[in-house]
């Protein structure tokens, strides 16, 4: 991981991952699969875990997957994701193969919550969740984000961070 500008983290590409952010790039998510035994693998590496086979491919896979746990991020964090905290961080397995567990936080659409069409504004800034009647200055009056369970369903979304030369970066939105 590197710092940047804003302070947000960027992934770390080596030889081995690069193709993951290539078709990243794309909006396409896919994975490393042996070419002998077809088996998924993650992260990516040179040979295959279960039979040791030199031969791979990049499998697209469907994008769904369910929440096998997840965190919720607090301070002490990295100056630019402190605004954001408390924000849930997920470990997703995929529906192909429940052994490839990927990381994520949660897509932004997830966090504006289905059905609600105004406030698009981005991160605005704002007053915690709670705090007593009439303190904040949300514009959902009854409605709260979603938050993330053990087991949901969610499907990957690409979305691209405010940091030059970063691909986008997998996040997940419950579905
Ligand atoms: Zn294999």
């Amino acid at each position: 991981m590197t710092s940047t500008a804003p302070g947000l983290l960027v992934p770390a590409v080596d030889e081995d991952g690069a193709p993951f952010w290539d078709y990243a790039a794309r909006g396409e998510l896919r994975i490393q699969a042996c070419a002998d035994c077809g088996r998924l693998r993650f992260p990516p590496r040179p040979c295959c875990p279960y039979c040791r086979s030199f031969a791979s491919e990049w499998r697209p896979v469907s994008g769904r997957g369910r929440i096998w746990s997840f965190v919720i991020a607090h301070p002490p964090l990295p100056p630019a994701y402190q605004e954001r905290a408390p924000y849930p961080v997920l470990l997703v397995e995929l529906a192909e193969d429940p052994g490839i567990r990927l990381v994520g936080d949660l897509a932004a659409e997830s966090q504006q919550g289905p059905g609600h069409g105004q406030g698009q504004g981005h991160g605005q800034g704002g007053a915690p969740a709670s705090g007593g009647p009439g303190g904040g200055r949300r514009r959902r009056p009854a409605q709260r984000a979603p938050e993330p369970r053990i087991g949901a369903p969610v499907r990957v979304v690409f979305e691209q961070p405010p940091v030059p030369d970063c691909p986008p970066l997998p996040r997940w939105a419950l579905i």
